[in-house]
């Protein structure tokens, strides 16, 4: 009876030596793969391999152009813009509206004018009635990041409520609307194209917060006065996907269906005004070029 928890313990000191043999083992096998693993190389590419469908390149090409290098952006918070790729080109950064025109209204009707909205702290603010801007630089296929916040003090509802709105090319409308608890026809709020469809899901912040919208678009083509590939647009708002390669029916339209009319092959991008004080902050915009181009 005596010699029973001896005999427990000589087991106990058993099992420890057989697992501290196991933990050595194991750790000289993890160390001997380590080593293994350094200073492994891959071949920098192949020139026996198929070549792929459609293209002029083999598989894993050896002549095949690297992309160029892009150092990416950071993330922006609510109290303060992220920095935008190092490719992007700026069209606001918080300072001023030296990239952007305003399209003049009464005797100025089709003519660009100063822009009358105003710029404070680090944004942007529609000032209504002085009329939509629209920016210097044009573009054709492109990746777009806008960030807007619809006014702080609730005034109004449906489509009176922080409505303005991204203009691909001047023409194409995503929706800009507080869509936070604020009904109206799906097709009309916070991020739809504007008439055609509305978004996937709604995405909205509370009004006065800061939120995001990343667009890649694909301008429509024309030869001659006609379609020959209708625009399509994917959109993200706050990161969650509203539309997916979505084809857009037309311009901008309101209780009509918006149709296509040539334009040149690159436009200006647009910000609406829709008379109510919404704010934008660091937009960029990234050109979007074909694969296997420098
Ligand atoms: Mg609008």
């Amino acid at each position: 009876v005596l010699e029973r928890p001896r005999m427990k313990n000589l087991r106990h000191l058993g099992s420890l030596l057989a697992s501290a043999a196991a933990t050595c083992i194991f750790g000289v096998a993890i160390y001997s793969a380590t080593q293994a693993h350094t200073g492994r190389t891959s071949p920098p590419g192949y020139d026996d391999t198929p070549v792929l469908p459609g293209q002029k390149w083999r598989v894993h090409d050896i002549k095949r152009p690297h992309p160029p290098v892009v150092t990416p952006g950071t993330e922006s918070s609510q109290a303060r813009p992220g920095r935008p790729p190092s490719d992007a080109i700026v069209l606001f950064d918080g300072r001023n509206l030296g990239n952007w025109l305003a399209h003049g209204k009464g005797k100025d009707k089709n003519k660009a004018v100063a822009p009358g909205w105003k710029v404070e702290k680090g944004y942007m603010q529609v000032v209504g009635g002085t009329g939509a801007l629209f920016s210097k630089q044009k573009f054709g296929d492109c990746q777009l990041h806008v960030e807007w916040a619809a006014p702080p003090r609730i005034e109004g509802s449906g489509q009176w409520r922080g409505n303005s709105g991204v203009l691909l090319m001047d023409r194409y409308e995503i929706q800009v609307l507080d869509s936070y608890d604020n009904p109206t026809y799906a097709d009309g709020q916070a991020g739809a194209i504007y008439g055609q469809w509305p978004p996937l899901v709604n995405a909205s912040r509370k009004p006065g917060e800061w939120q995001t919208f990343d667009i890649v678009f694909e301008a429509p083509r024309f030869e001659g006065d006609k379609l020959v590939k209708p625009a399509f647009a994917t959109v993200f708002q706050n990161g969650v996907l509203l539309h997916h390669r979505q084809q857009i029916i037309g311009r901008m339209a309101h209780k009509v269906v918006g149709t296509y009319a040539p334009h040149a092959p690159e436009e200006p991008l647009g910000l609406q005004d829709h008379d109510t004080p919404v704010r934008y902050r660091n937009i960029w915009v990234r050109r979007v070029k074909g694969y296997d181009q420098q």
